[in-house]
């Protein structure tokens, strides 16, 4: 994601209606924010929005809390929601936030299920750590997923994605399903709701690669 230093970012997302201030406040308490018992799905580097925007879209019944590191990217994801299509949606909330430190916004088992779309891929193999799929950040996953909670991951990136597959065994998790070409792959693609990188690269002839994980 390349980033550009925008100087309204910081002001337009902190006063903006969707975006959680101190996430750590709802901590046990998200049906709250949303005042149902829907479920909770989250995104974590969602980037400008559009997977999340539309799945909130097209389930009214689930609740969707989107989560990105860097201010100037997440403004992309409020103005879309800004648009015509997504303003009236009630059931997203956006928080600006390093993933590393998800356990102290969500409590254990207040999360049904985790997205992860085509996260950075921190190829140096001493930062294998960042990965969002690594076994560090699945540990933390597991802490606030509940029991049969999953992990959904995308990617273009097939070294990433062998990683991925690797450090799922590893933590002892249950693979669920996975395919090395999601778009050719009939029963895991109904239902696909595109990224912004998954246009992007499948444009170019990129095979998409996806995952989903069960809690142990
Ligand atoms: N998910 C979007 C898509 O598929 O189009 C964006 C993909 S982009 C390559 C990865 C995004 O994840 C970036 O916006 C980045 O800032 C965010 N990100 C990476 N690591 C993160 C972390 N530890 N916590 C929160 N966001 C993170």
């Amino acid at each position: 994601m390349r980033l550009r230093n925008i100087p309204r970012a910081e002001g337009t997302v902190q006063a903006h209606k969707t975006v959680i201030k101190r996430p750590e406040d709802q901590r046990g308490c998200w049906r709250q924010v949303f005042g149902n018992k829907n479920p909770l799905y989250i995104e974590i580097g969602m980037g400008k929005g559009q997977f999340i925007l539309n799945m909130a879209a097209k389930y009214p019944d689930i609740n969707f809390v989107g989560i990105e590191r860097y201010t100037s990217v997440l403004l992309r994801a409020v103005e879309k929601f800004d648009t015509e299509e997504f303003r009236e949606l009630k059931n997203v909330r956006f928080v600006c936030m390093d993933a590393r430190n998800v356990e102290d916004v969500f409590a254990p088992v207040e999360v049904d299920r985790i997205y992860l779309n085509f996260s950075d891929p921190w190829p140096k193999a001493r930062h294998a750590r960042r990965r969002l799929t690594s076994t560090e950040f699945l540990a933390r996953y597991e802490r606030i997923l509940v029991e049969s909670g999953h992990v959904e991951f995308k990617t273009d990136n097939t070294e990433l994605f062998n990683f991925s597959l690797e450090q799922v065994k590893e933590a002892g998790w249950a693979l669920e399903s996975f395919t090395y070409d999601l778009h050719h792959n009939e029963e895991m693609n109904r239902d696909n709701i595109m990224t912004e990188y998954e246009e992007k690269f499948s444009k170019k002839g990129n095979p998409i690669n996806k995952l989903i994980a069960v809690r142990k």
